[in-house]
């Protein structure tokens, strides 16, 4: 029962070095690049967005502290005016200078801002940038990649049509383990059991597994997880 399953396994690798032919492809590669990049850029343009709106939240805040203080300044400007004593005079002109300190450091937090909103605005430019490159990448390699799988298809079509007149012969049950195992990676699929040892990985089987062998049945091994047959002559 076993050799038919072989046999189909042989056939299979035909349809296995088509299936790696197009998914290790630089079609299929700068295809996937272009495709994460598109998919990820609405996460990187939402984090900028809230940069933007936090900065200028700041920027406005700012402003108006510093609004709030020019009228300061201008109050006490015109107290110092109608100052009746020298003390209270100096004391104003204390405080106005205090006052014009501060604003001078605003002027400067705003710079700061500023230089950070034309970082972002910069991130903005490069991001738009790279989508359109994107954009022309994802076009281009999916036409090429959709080429590369059409001039594949008639060859994958005539593997598949003789895996599937092989599939007819072989015990369903060993077929659906075979079939669940060909989702994965690994290829080859089955390996023959070598003295008390999985061929693949060079496990020793257990008692169980090797009288389950003998009966005739396929095991997967603990190790490798390939599925293990015993060689009849
Ligand atoms: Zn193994």
């Amino acid at each position: 029962m076993i050799e038919k399953l072989l046999t189909y396994q042989e056939i299979d690798k035909e349809l296995k070095s088509l299936e790696n032919t197009l998914n290790s492809s630089e079609e299929k590669k700068q295809y996937a690049i272009a495709y994460k990049f598109l998919s990820t850029v609405g996460d990187v343009v939402a984090k900028l967005d809230a940069k933007a709106e936090d900065l200028l939240n700041k920027f406005n805040a700012v402003i108006e502290k510093q609004k709030e203080l020019s009228e300061r300044l201008a109050y006490i400007n015109s107290e110092i005016e109608g100052s009746e004593t020298e003390e209270d005079a100096s004391y104003m002109l204390k405080k106005a200078d205090e006052i014009l300190n501060s604003i001078k450091s605003l002027e400067d937090t705003l710079k700061k801002i500023t230089v950070s909103m034309e970082e972002v605005k910069a991130e903005y430019a490069k991001v738009g940038t790279n989508t359109k490159r994107a954009q022309v990448q994802y076009k281009e390699y999916g036409e090429k990649y959709n080429n590369l799988k059409k001039e594949l298809e008639p060859k994958v079509k005539e593997v598949k049509a003789k895996l599937d007149a092989l599939k007819k012969g072989i015990d369903p049950v060993l077929m659906a383990k075979y079939d669940e195992k060909r989702k994965d990676k690994n290829f080859p699929i089955l390996t023959p059991l070598a003295g008390k040892k999985c061929a693949s990985c060079g496990m020793e089987l257990s008692m169980k597994a090797i009288a389950d062998l003998e009966n005739g049945n396929v095991i997967e091994c603990e190790n490798c997880r390939l599925l293990v047959y015993k060689k009849y002559r």
